[in-house]
């Protein structure tokens, strides 16, 4: 599922993470929480992917799988580096370790993501000692130069976490997540943690970043106004599925899928008669340990029928670059935003 034009920098292939689900005094595995479940994905070089959807739906899981941080249950990760895609779920210890300053992680949280007892100099100076890419003076002024680039000031380094903003802890993440010269980087919530006012101050540094150092970013959201601000193309899960993969205007414009209507209904408007009548969408988010047979939305849409009860749908490409798993994809006239 390689895109047309533009070279995919990471091609994700059935990509599977079932978690056990014990009981017992034996811990017997009675059945599995499928939080990731059959995706497919690529990124272009230089791109952003915006993966959207509700809490618990498997979009951390996805981020985690592909930088291998937990091991993904099947499937297979191509990540380009010298010019040949690598297999990442195919890599021993040692191989593993060598690829790990190319791909990073922005955490969602800036408090608890930074250890509370190590200074700025520490903190950011860390992948370079751990890759073996700088030490002492070499170290320093290397961190120098990554604080000034993401808008710190270099007299703070011997600084600790608990003496900086939200905004400010936010960016010594990013700064500790580009030492290693990454050329991947997943962003798991970067902002939403962060006052409203510096939200967008954070998301133009992530953007610039991405220009300045030619980034290609996997950027976890659960709010379509930032992924709508940041993203080349969008992903859509529920339930641990990607359910429509599209560029961001064409997904905000023609959406194809019945879930990304209803989220797209949810979108504040400043201009009322822009704005869409609401799509409550009725019941639960399915269990991802005992999810309803045929397409898992189907017990919420208002669209199902019988078919969707009893096949899963298919993974299409409907129009070029828009992919979609939804078996009335083609005949439903759904609304957009403008
Ligand atoms: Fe709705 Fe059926 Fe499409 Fe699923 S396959 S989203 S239930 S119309």
């Amino acid at each position: 599922m390689i895109k047309k034009s533009g070279m995919p920098l990471l091609e994700v292939k059935n990509l599977k993470k079932y978690f056990p689900v014990e009981k017992g005094f034996w811990r017997k595995t009675v059945g599995y929480v499928k939080a990731v479940d059959k995706v497919n994905l690529y990124i272009n070089e230089g791109e952003t992917l915006g993966v959207v959807g509700e809490s618990g739906c498997g979009k951390t899981t996805l981020g985690r799988c592909i930088l291998r941080a937990i091991e993904p249950t099947e499937g297979s990760i191509l990540f380009r580096l010298n010019g040949d895609m690598i297999d990442i779920t195919k890599l021993d210890r040692e191989s593993l370790r060598a690829t790990r300053r190319y791909t990073q992680m922005i955490f969602q949280d800036p408090y608890s993501s930074l250890d509370s007892r190590m200074t700025v100099l520490d903190i950011v100076g860390e992948p370079l000692l751990v890759n073996n890419l700088a030490t002492g003076r070499k170290m320093e002024e290397r961190v120098k130069d990554l604080v000034k680039v993401v808008g710190l000031n270099v007299k703070h380094l011997k600084r600790y976490p608990h003496a900086f903003s939200g905004g400010q802890r936010q960016r010594i993440g990013i700064a500790r997540a580009l030492a290693s010269n990454p050329k991947f980087i997943v962003a798991d919530e970067p902002v939403s943690a962060l006052d409203v006012s510096v939200q967008a101050q954070t998301l133009n540094l992530l953007q610039d970043l991405q220009v300045e150092f030619k980034l290609t970013y996997l950027f976890i959201s659960h709010d379509l106004s930032v992924i709508e601000h940041i993203s080349d193309r969008v992903a859509i899960m529920y339930v641990g599925k990607v359910v429509e993969l599209a560029k961001t205007e064409e997904f905000f414009l023609n959406p194809l899928h019945p879930y990304s209507e209803a989220l797209l209904s949810a979108l504040p408007k400043p201009d009322p008669r822009l704005r869409m009548k609401r799509i409550i969408l009725s019941g639960e988010v399915a269990n991802p340990v005992n999810p309803p047979s045929g397409c898992y939305f189907h017990p919420r849409c208002k669209y199902a029928e019988e078919i969707c009860k009893k096949e899963e749908p298919g993974w299409k490409e409907v129009n070029p670059d828009h992919f979609v798993a939804c078996h009335f994809a083609k005949e439903l006239s759904l609304k957009g935003v403008i």
